[in-house]
């Protein structure tokens, strides 16, 4: 029998099972999880930069389009159109082995080594202690579980303006990246027009971003290659299978993949945890002291539900999300030279009362690699003209991402239902709308983001609307239940034990009572691990 059980790859299962297994005293670790890889595209991504890349190498259709033509979006823009050929194997199994019906919410899971954290934009941001607290998370014990991921996947970032929004808890952080020219024009803008830009209560800095810019152990600096969102060369970028690599090389943790864990079964001293070995189609079982969940919300949502007779309604947390395509006007033309970030490199906060609360933040970017199938595709010419054209425009283009604070009211739901056709025998309906006036409120916030950029010389020329699901920032299936009436069923206790339950924790953000529009992951990490710190006090 093991003493634990994690339950997926992903940053949370990652920084749970790192906690476990150096604070555990030796416990045996078991890590069951879907975990699929990419065994198409990894060999075959030359190591030079994009730009090489493209004017080089004959064979580059199989990576940027796809040897299935994976990387040509056909459709409407929706959530996932970042995820580029060799990131595809992030949703691969998802429709058949976590089915899920709606037509109004439309999120993105992982069964992958390393969850979506295989192919995560690196934001980092920590909650302000309203926030923590809002959320149902101990400010104290948050800022130094900030500290501890901090250290473990290396952050850089700059003590700048929006720092108060991402590092300013953080003692140790690596200094930013270079910005490239269309991030280093628009930061210049708002240093010249700061004043109003404050005025206006926006508040611009760089983004703080889980990646070396000095090498670190195995893990190299960051290279400017402009391929982020297609090859892991170097490692500079944090992804969560790094951390499980690293502890697959202690005698006491074990990986399991090719696992679908379905429910659990909790006995007076041991839960067994039921699960389906997706390559042989069969059923499997482990023992254990103590399980923890990381499969993401939905998924603890449906392992959870499984587990028990009564299958409730349950709710969720989402951020509210769009994009602004821009252009800044003074860049048109101007030559392709000098190296390009893939990554966000500045972040845009709006805080009208100043109280790092109810902030509203926005990722801005400015790649050529992920750009080039898409914007050419959409442009309303025929290809050939297309491409001349966006070579004049693309050292132009800068994208807004902005995400909103979840906002209360509306409805958001989900509910486990029974469906033959599935492996699991249910699919996961979901319901997920805003009440009219918090769509109000983020059309008014999203023509202030206009107007700031406006004014810092960078004009939008359409906004994209991907609909609900694709911040990719989800929470709150299973709330925090502070209070002292007893165990209420389907909430966590603080610690992230299941109410009502002795042996299991679920250690993503299942928890969370309210999302900030800050990225998510670092808060996910850090709660992670003290979800973990409460199972091993209490074994
Ligand atoms: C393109 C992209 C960009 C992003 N950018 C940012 C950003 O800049 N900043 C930010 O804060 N966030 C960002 N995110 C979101 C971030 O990736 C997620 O918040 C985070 O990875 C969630 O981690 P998790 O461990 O909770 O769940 P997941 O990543 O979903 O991991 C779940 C794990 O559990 C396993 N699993 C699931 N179900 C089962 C099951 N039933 N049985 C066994 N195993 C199972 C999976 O294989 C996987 O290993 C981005 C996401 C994407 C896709």
């Amino acid at each position: 029998m093991e003493d634990f059980v994690v339950v997926g790859s992903g940053c949370t299962g990652a920084m749970a099972a790192a906690t476990l297994i150096e604070g555990g005293g030796g416990a045996r670790v078991l890590m069951l999880d879907a975990g699929e890889r990419d065994d198409r595209y990894a060999g075959i991504l030359p190591s030079g930069d994009f730009v090489s890349v493209r004017t080089t190498d004959r064979e580059q259709y199989r990576y940027f389009l796809g040897e299935d033509f994976e990387g040509v979006p056909w459709g409407k823009v929706g959530t996932g159109a970042q995820l580029t050929p060799p990131r595809r194997h992030l949703v691969r199994k998802v429709p058949e082995l976590l089915p899920l019906e709606s037509d109004s919410f439309f999120p993105l899971e992982s069964l992958a080594y390393g969850g979506l954290g295989a192919g995560w934009g690196l934001g980092c941001c920590a909650y302000s202690d309203a926030e923590l607290r809002a959320a149902g998370l101990p400010p104290e014990a948050m800022r130094a579980a900030y500290q501890w991921v901090a250290d473990r996947i290396g952050i850089s970032g700059e003590r700048d303006d929006a720092a108060q929004y991402t590092i300013a808890h953080l003692e140790r952080v690596l200094p930013p990246i270079e910005m490239d020219a269309n991030a280093a024009h628009l930061h210049a803008s708002y240093l010249r027009r700061r004043r109003r830009v404050h005025a206006a209560g926006f508040r611009m800095g760089r983004t703080a971003l889980a990646l070396l810019t000095r090498a670190v152990g195995e893990r190299g600096a960051y290279a400017y290659r402009d391929m982020d969102f297609y090859d892991d060369r170097g490692q500079s970028a944090y992804r969560p299978w790094m951390t499980v690599d690293e502890l697959r090389k202690r005698e006491n943790f074990l990986y399991r993949n090719n696992v679908l864990v379905t429910r659990f079964e909790e006995m007076p001293d041991a839960v067994r945890v039921h699960g389906i070995d997706t390559a042989a189609g069969e059923a499997v079982s482990h023992v254990c002291r103590r399980l923890v969940l990381a499969p993401g919300v939905l998924g603890s949502a449906r392992i959870v539900v499984r587990s028990f007779d009564r299958k409730p309604e349950l709710p969720i947390l989402c951020n509210p999300y769009c994009y602004l395509a821009c252009i800044q006007p003074a860049l048109l033309g101007a030559p392709a030279r000098g190296r390009r970030v893939g990554f966000s490199q500045l972040s845009l906060f709006h805080d009208p009362t100043g109280s790092n609360f109810d902030v509203a933040m926005a990722s801005i970017y400015s790649y050529r690699s992920l750009m080039l199938f898409r914007i050419v595709r959409e442009a309303p010419i025929a290809l050939s003209d297309a491409y001349p054209i966006m070579r004049y425009l693309a050292p132009a283009l800068t994208l807004v991402g902005i995400h909103h604070p979840d906002a209360r009211g509306g409805r958001r739901s989900l509910r486990l239902e029974p469906c033959a056709a599935s492996p699991t025998a249910d699919v996961l309906r979901a319901d997920f709308s805003l009440s009219e006036d918090a769509e109000r409120k983020l059309r008014d916030r999203e023509r202030r983001f206009t107007r700031v950029m406006r004014s810092l010389g960078a004009y939008r020329i359409r906004r994209v609307d991907p609909g609900h699901g694709s911040s990719i920032h989800y929470a709150g299936t299973l709330p925090f239940d502070s209070g002292d009436s007893g165990d209420k069923p389907f909430t966590l206790r603080p610690g992230g034990r299941l109410s009502g339950s002795a042996r299991v924790y679920v250690a993503d953000g299942s928890g969370f009572r309210y999302l900030p529009a800050k990225g998510v992951t670092l808060s996910l990490m850090a709660n992670a691990r003290l979800t973990a710190l409460s199972a091993l006090r209490d074994a």
